[in-house]
C-alpha cells in the first residue's frame, strides 16, 4: 500500500479521499488554488500545497505543477477525485511518465470512454444494448437529418466529447432538426473544442439507472449494483438512491452483466460507472463515467463497503477486496445534493458567504453528511456550487425517505441561496414517496415544487411565529446593548441605567417595524410583562411570547406553544429558520444609522468576479441616481450596476471584455469641488 498520495481535487471528494486515507494510515497531500487558502480539505491533509491562481485552468487543472507538487513532497500516487483532470488521458499517462500511480483506470481506457460516440461503438461490438440512434463519422447536415428521421421523432441531439449536459438538444420534428444540429455543433464546439454530435431517439420518460463496477489488475470485474439518478435538474442528478426501485433481480443481473462487459471491453481497472437509459422493461447504454462518481456513498451506504479504499487497493495492486459472490444489498440509501443555486430562477447558481451552516449530526450507517465547507467559507463563481451531500440509509425505503424528510429539516444555511427547498419539497411529495420516478419529475410537478415566492409553510401560525422571533430578538439585542452600557456608566443603582422598560410616564412599550420581501410593513408593539415575557400586538394580533435558550438553542414560546427555531441576524436583516426553513425579515429601524447605499457613495465595485459586457457611461457624463453604468456577466447572469447618486462620472475603469474581481473598482464619481 502507498505510504503517501497527494489528492488532486478540492472541495467534499478531497476531503472523502483524505478521510479514508487517514484511517489506512496513508499520508496525504492536498493541493489548492488562492482561492481555497485554508479550506476544509486543505487542514484535513498532512500537507497542503499552493498551485496557482483561482481559475482551474491555473490550479486545479495545471498537469505541471500538480506533478511537480507530488514530486516534491514525495507522493507515490495522486487521486484525481471527479471532475477537473479525473478523465483526462494525457493527464493519466503523465503521472505514468513520471512514475506516480494515478488511482484511475489506465489512459487507453479512459480515451476509448472519452468519446460518447467512439464509447457506443465499441459497446456495440461488446454486445451492450444502445438507444436506438446514429453515433457515425459522416456530420454533414443532410445526413443528420436522414439519420434523425429514420430513427423517428422526438429525437436528442448530444455533443460527442459532451458531459454536463452541455450542447444537448431535444427535437420534436423534422422543421426544427436543422437548426437544433447548428445550435448544438457551436456550443459543442465552444465547450469541448470538438464540434461532432450524435443523435438518439428521445426517450419522453426514462429512468437514469447507473450500475458501479469495479475492476482490478489481476482480471476480475464486478458490479456492485445500481444506482437511480433520476431526479434530475436540466439533466444533471439532484438525488441519487441505491437500490433502484422497482429493479428486479433478473434485470439486476442483466444489468450489472451488461456494465461488466462495457467495463471489460475496455480492459478496465479500479472505480467506474456505467449510465443507463431506462425505459419500460428496457434499458440503453448511455456513456461509461472512467472515475468515481459524486454519488458513490449511496452504494457505500447499502454495501457496507469504503469505494475509495477498493480505489487505493487497486490501484496499490491489490485484489478486489470482495468477489462477487459475497458482495450483497442491504437496506435504502438516498443522496441529496445541496447545491448553492436558486431553483426559482432555472437553477441559477448562486455565491455568497455562508454567514450561518448548520448541517444535521452525522449518524454512523445512517447519515452521513460529505462536505468541503464550513461557516464563513464563501462560495465563489470559480468552481462547482455544491455546498454537500446528504446521504441517509434506511432499513427500506419508506425509513430512508423519513430519515431523508427529517435530516433536510435540520440543514441551516444563511447568506446564499440554497436548493434546499426544492431537496425538501420533493423528499416529501408523495409521487417521490411511491416512487413514481423518471427524469421529467422535477418538470412535472414544478407547480407544487417550486411554489412562487411562497415561503411554504407548515402551521398556520408561521407569520406570528417568526414575526415574534424577529421582534424579541431586536427587544433582546437592544437590551444586551443596553446592559453594557450601564456598565460603562458606573452606576449600578441609577434608574436610567436598568435595563428593564421601566419609563417614568405610561405603559412602557417600543414599536418595531419589520419588512418582509415586497410586501407593506408590518408595526408591532411590543409590552414587557413582569415574567419577562412580552405581549405583541399588531393589526389583528395580540400574542403572549418568550424567547429564551438553553443548551438546545432558542426557544420561542407563543400563546403557550413552544417551537425550536433559530435566528441569525446580520445586521438588520434577521432570518428565522424554522425546520430549517428561511423566514427573513429586514428591521426598520429609525435609529440605525444610514445604510451605506442611500449614504451616497463615489464609487461603483463589481459585487462578484465576472466579465464587463456593456459600458453605458463615459467621463464627464451627468448621471440621475439608479442609472444604469456598466452591466456585468458572471455565471452566465447579467448584473446591471446603477449609480448610487446622481451626479458626475470621473473615471471607467474598465472596458467590455475585462475580467473582473470582486469589489474592483468600476465607475467614480466626481467628489464636489474637486477638479474634473
Ligand atoms: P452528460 O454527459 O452531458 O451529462 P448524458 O448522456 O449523461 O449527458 O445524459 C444526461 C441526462 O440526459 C440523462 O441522465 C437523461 O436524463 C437525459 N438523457 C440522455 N439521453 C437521453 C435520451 N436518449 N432520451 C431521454 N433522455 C436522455
Amino acid at each position: 500500500m502507498f505510504r503517501k498520495i497527494l489528492v488532486a481535487n478540492r472541495g467534499e471528494i478531497a476531503c472523502r479521499v483524505i478521510a479514508t486515507a487517514r484511517r489506512l494510515g496513508i499520508a496525504t497531500v492536498a493541493v489548492y488554488s488562492e482561492a481555497d487558502a485554508g479550506a476544509r480539505h486543505t487542514r484535513l491533509a498532512d500537507e497542503a500545497w499552493p498551485i496557482g491562481p483561482a481559475p482551474a485552468r491555473k490550479s486545479y487543472l495545471a498537469v505541471d505543477t500538480i506533478l511537480d507538487a507530488a514530486r516534491r513532497s514525495g507522493a507515490e500516487a495522486i487521486h484525481p477525485g471527479y471532475g477537473f483532470l479525473s478523465e483526462n488521458a494525457g493527464f493519466a499517462q503523465a503521472c505514468a511518465e513520471a512514475d506516480l500511480v494515478f488511482i484511475g483506470p489506465p489512459p487507453d481506457a479512459i480515451r476509448a470512454m472519452g468519446s460518447k460516440a467512439e464509447s457506443k461503438a465499441l459497446m456495440e461490438r461488446a454486445g451492450v444494448p444502445l438507444v436506438p440512434g446514429y453515433h457515425g463519422e459522416a456530420q454533414d447536415i443532410p445526413v443528420l437529418r436522414d439519420e434523425a428521421a429514420r430513427i423517428g421523432y422526438p429525437v436528442l441531439i448530444k455533443a460527442s466529447a459532451g458531459g454536463g449536459g452541455k450542447g444537448m438538444r431535444i427535437v420534436a420534428s423534422a422543421d426544427d432538426i436543422e437548426a437544433a444540429i447548428e445550435g448544438a455543433k457551436r456550443e459543442a464546439s465552444a465547450s469541448f473544442g470538438d464540434d461532432r454530435v450524435l443523435i438518439e431517439k428521445y426517450l419522453t420518460r426514462p429512468r437514469h439507472i447507473e450500475i458501479q463496477v469495479f475492476a482490478d489488475t489481476q482480471g476480475r470485474t464486478v458490479s456492485l449494483f445500481e444506482r437511480d439518478c433520476s431526479i434530475q435538474r436540466r439533466h444533471q442528478k439532484v438525488l441519487e438512491e441505491a437500490p433502484a426501485p422497482g429493479m428486479d433481480p433478473l434485470r439486476r443481473t442483466q444489468m450489472g452483466e451488461a456494465a461488466v462487459a462495457a467495463a471489460r471491453a475496455v480492459g478496465y481497472v479500479g472505480a467506474g460507472t456505467v449510465e443507463f437509459i431506462a425505459e419500460g422493461d428496457a434499458f440503453y447504454f448511455m456513456e461509461m463515467n472512467t472515475r468515481l462518481q459524486v454519488e458513490h456513498p449511496v452504494t457505500e451506504m447499502v454495501t457496507g463497503l469504503d469505494l475509495v479504499e477498493w480505489q487505493l487497493r487497486v490501484a496499490a495492486g491489490e485484489p478486489l477486496p470482495r468477489d462477487a459472490d459475497h458482495l450483497a444489498l442491504r437496506g435504502h440509501a438516498i443522496e441529496a445534493r445541496i447545491y448553492a443555486e436558486d431553483p426559482e430562477r432555472d437553477f441559477l447558481p448562486a455565491v455568497g458567504t455562508l454567514v450561518h451552516l448548520r448541517q444535521p449530526p452525522d449518524v454512523p450507517g445512517r447519515v452521513r453528511v460529505d462536505t468541503g465547507i464550513v461557516q464563513g467559507d464563501r462560495i465563489t463563481p470559480n468552481y462547482d456550487p455544491m455546498i454537500a451531500k446528504l446521504i441517509v440509509w434506511g432499513e427500506d425505503r419508506p425509513a430512508a425517505v423519513r430519515r431523508l424528510v427529517a435530516a433536510l429539516a435540520e440543514y441551516e444555511v444563511v447568506g446564499v441561496t440554497t436548493n434546499l427547498g426544492l431537496l425538501r419539497a420533493i423528499a416529501g411529495h408523495h409521487a417521490f414517496a411511491t416512487a413514481e420516478l423518471d427524469t421529467g419529475f422535477i418538470a412535472r410537478h414544478a407547480a407544487e415544487l417550486l411554489p412562487p415566492g411562497s415561503p411554504g409553510s407548515d402551521f398556520d401560525d408561521l407569520e406570528a411565529v417568526v414575526l415574534a422571533a424577529a421582534a424579541l430578538t431586536v427587544v433582546r439585542d437592544q437590551a444586551a446593548e443596553n446592559a453594557t452600557q450601564a456598565q460603562v456608566t458606573g452606576d449600578p443603582w441609577s434608574p436610567w441605567a436598568a435595563i428593564d422598560a421601566w419609563r417614568m410616564n405610561g405603559e412602557a412599550s417600543q414599536a418595531l417595524c419589520f419588512r418582509r420581501g415586497d410586501a407593506p410593513p408590518i408595526t408591532l408593539r411590543a409590552y414587557p410583562l413582569v415574567d419577562g415575557s412580552y405581549r405583541l400586538e399588531w393589526p389583528g394580533r395580540s400574542v403572549r411570547a418568550a424567547l429564551t435558550a438553553d443548551e438546545a438553542g432558542p426557544l420561542l414560546v407563543l400563546d403557550g406553544v413552544s417551537r425550536r427555531l433559530r435566528l441569525v441576524r446580520r445586521d438588520v436583516e434577521l432570518t428565522v429558520i424554522l425546520a430549517g426553513r428561511n423566514h427573513t425579515l429586514v428591521h426598520d429601524d429609525p435609529l440605525a444609522p444610514p445604510r451605506t447605499e442611500t449614504a451616497g457613495s463615489d464609487r461603483v465595485t463589481a459585487p462578484v468576479p465576472s466579465r464587463v459586457t456593456h459600458v453605458l457611461v463615459r467621463p464627464g457624463d451627468v448621471v440621475e441616481k439608479h442609472a444604469p453604468l456598466v452591466i456585468v456577466e458572471a455565471m452566465k447572469m447579467e448584473i446591471t450596476l446603477r449609480a448610487p447618486q446622481q451626479g458626475t462620472i470621473a473615471q471607467v475603469r474598465h472596458a467590455v471584455d475585462d475580467m473582473v474581481e470582486e469589489g474592483t473598482e468600476l465607475v467614480t464619481f466626481l467628489i464636489e469641488g474637486q477638479a474634473p
